[in-house]
């Protein structure tokens, strides 16, 4: 299914809430799997269950690669071509479908759920939402068939999360090739893949007679002359897939290679890092339901002190949060890929927002397992402790969660800081521009005179179970907005430099669009199952809407009050003397 870049025109939830606005109908009614995918979607779904039973998941971690066979299979079963359109011999599935079978991949193993994201929802990514006709016909068929592996090539030794700053060149001759030179560090499938998106520096003229660079994406294949990939990485987790660094020697690429516009390859990387990132949040979802499972028999059948551990309240209280972790990250991923399939709206944000929340849910799950299972969990040869390993790397890549929570807050001020530009413009000139001053004013000043009197937007669509859940979150919004005007405010464009404010707003947005999400999922199950038969979807809505409710208040109220100079004070110590003597032995 043809994608739409994630930051289009078109509106956004969680942007809107920076203004105080409710955009309801982008998040309710909860969206339901698409009839024409249900019975391929099962299908696929028990085949991939199947594949546990068919591979010995353990020659991986002894291998520490991708056996062969497993490939083969892998490919027979289409899982190369998931999102590839079925006119390119792919499977064809819908944002939500694809994310769905990452779901269950990651249940299988987080190496083979790594090797087809890599290829499908980075590595070939650029090809299916910039390529052209040509170039989708001359490589999609391939990629699809899993005949031809994909790779994204953006990360360098000096360029990680700052992707802007890299350094491998590619230079027009007069012929009108490009010629690359550089390297990539850390490429997912870099030892398997025979297609690789790949970024590099490209020079402009800049209009004023002289030269600018800007970055450019370029299709590579395996077969150039003067490209190799490097050996195979020793990482924490991942045994199982293939990490290697990209080296580029005088590679002679044709200008036909180049996905989108030349010197607009920036921007091809983020659309495809946003768009990637839902299958990834997905996959963190359901990733740990397996070991939940374990801990819970652990847990039940494991005794101490004369009792089952299950029955203890702080064993209790790990369930408790996981299992609201688990559905609240769902809740996320299947109304974000409903949005990325209506095509219309913006999900540049929510993408970001279901990564950050489904990394670090998975992360917290994974390490209570673990301790549920005391000693065992630490043992190689239970589920665990590799899961654990596997998962870490899922808050760095991607974009690194941090980089992530700057990205929601700014681009969520960016909006209210127009406006209030627009608006001290207009109050600086009113008799100038009258009529668009008007406009300007009665838009903005609507929304500060209905936050001041505490009128709220409504959130449309809320089950009348949870009317009480539904007015935290719409008196939330309200605040939002009143903190990001009162930091613009106050602090202007300097707001950049404050992280500390910025990441508290994104934790807001975060917290307000995975309660939205929630109550969507939950008022589904109540209109379906009624109060009876829906009361753990209801229970887990109150609980999350408590929860996310203390922690989106503590944030607001240390906007202006907190102790965040102390802790930079802290910093500057360290970096400048070195940590505080130790105090032992002294
Ligand atoms: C196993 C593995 C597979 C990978 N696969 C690929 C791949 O297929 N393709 C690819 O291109 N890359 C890949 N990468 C690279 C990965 O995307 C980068 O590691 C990631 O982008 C982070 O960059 P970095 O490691 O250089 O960290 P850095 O950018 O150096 O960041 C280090 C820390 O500083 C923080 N930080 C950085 N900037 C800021 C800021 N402005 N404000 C606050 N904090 C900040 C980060 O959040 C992080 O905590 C892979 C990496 C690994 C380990």
């Amino acid at each position: 299914m043809p994608d739409k870049p994630a930051e289009s025109a078109g509106p956004s939830f969680t942007k809107g809430m920076f203004f105080g606005q409710v955009l309801s109908n982008l998040v309710f009614p909860y969206p339901k799997t698409p009839e024409a995918e249900r019975e391929l979607l099962q299908m696929t779904s028990d085949a991939i269950q199947r594949l546990e039973k068919d591979f010995d998941l353990q020659r991986m971690e002894k291998e520490k690669r991708l056996p062969p066979e497993f490939l083969q299979k892998m490919r027979e079963m289409g899982l190369f071509g998931l999102i590839i359109p079925e006119e390119f011999g792919g499977v064809g599935l819908s944002n939500s479908g694809y994310v769905q079978m990452m779901s269950e991949l990651s249940m299988l193993d987080a190496s083979i759920c790594t090797t087809i994201g890599a290829h499908q929802s980075i590595g070939m990514k650029a090809l299916l939402l910039f390529g052209t006709t040509e170039q989708k016909e001359k490589y999609l068929p391939r990629l699809a068939s899993g005949e031809w592996i994909a790779a994204f090539g953006l990360t360098e030794p000096g360029a990680g999360s700052d992707a802007g700053s890299l350094k491998t060149s590619a230079r027009l001759t007069p012929e009108g090739d490009y010629v690359l030179n550089g390297s990539k560090i850390w490429i997912s499938n870099g030892g398997l893949a025979h297609f690789y998106t790949v970024f590099a520096k490209t020079k402009h003229p800049d209009g004023k007679g002289g030269e600018k660079e800007s970055i450019t994406a370029f299709i590579v294949t395996r077969d150039m002359p003067g490209f190799s990939n490097g050996p195979e990485e020793k990482k924490l987790g991942l045994w199982g897939s293939s990490t290697t660094a990209l080296s580029f020697e005088n590679v002679r690429v044709p200008a036909e290679n180049i996905l989108g516009q030349a010197g607009k390859g920036f921007k091809v990387a983020m659309t495809v890092l946003n768009n990637g990132r839902l299958g990834l949040a997905g996959a963190c979802a359901l990733g740990p339901r397996k070991l939940i499972q374990m801990a819970r028999n652990h847990a039940l059948e494991r005794k101490q002190f004369g009792f089952p551990i299950a029955d203890f309240g702080l064993i209790q209280s790990k369930f408790g949060l996981m299992t609201m972790d688990s559905y609240v990250g769902e809740a996320l991923v299947c109304t974000t890929a409903h949005l990325m399939d209506q095509g219309d709206a913006d999900y540049s944000l929510e993408s970001a927002i279901c990564k950050v929340f489904n990394t670090e849910a998975e992360w917290r799950t994974v390490n209570e397992c673990l301790q549920i299972a005391g000693g065992t969990g630490y043992m190689a040869e239970y589920r665990y402790e590799k899961l654990l390993r596997d998962s870490r790397i899922f808050m760095i890549w991607e974009g690194a969660n941090e980089v992530l929570r700057l990205f929601i807050g700014l681009s969520g001020l960016q909006g209210p800081g127009e406006q209030l530009k627009e608006v001290s413009r207009a109050l600086r000139q009113p008799m100038q521009n009258v009529l668009g001053s008007i406009g300007v004013l009665s838009e903005f000043g609507v929304r500060w005179f209905q936050r001041k009197v505490g009128a709220t937007e409504k959130l449309q669509g809320v089950h009348p179970e949870l009317a009480a859940e539904a007015a935290v979150f719409e008196s939330y919004v309200a605040r939002l907005a009143a903190a990001s005007e009162a930091i613009l405010r106050r602090e202007g464009k300097e707001i950049i430099h404050n992280q500390f404010a910025v990441r508290r707003l994104a934790d807001t947005a975060i917290d307000l669009y995975a309660l939205a999400c929630t109550l969507s999922r939950a008022s589904r199950a109540l209109e379906e199952k009624g109060v009876e038969g829906a009361a753990i979807d209801r229970t887990i809505a109150k609980a999350f809407c408590r929860k996310s409710r203390r922690r989106m208040a503590e944030n607001l109220r240390r906007m202006r009050k907190n102790d965040d100079s102390l802790e930079k004070q802290i910093a500057r110590h360290v970096y400048e003397q070195g940590l505080p003597q130790h105090a032992l032995f002294q």
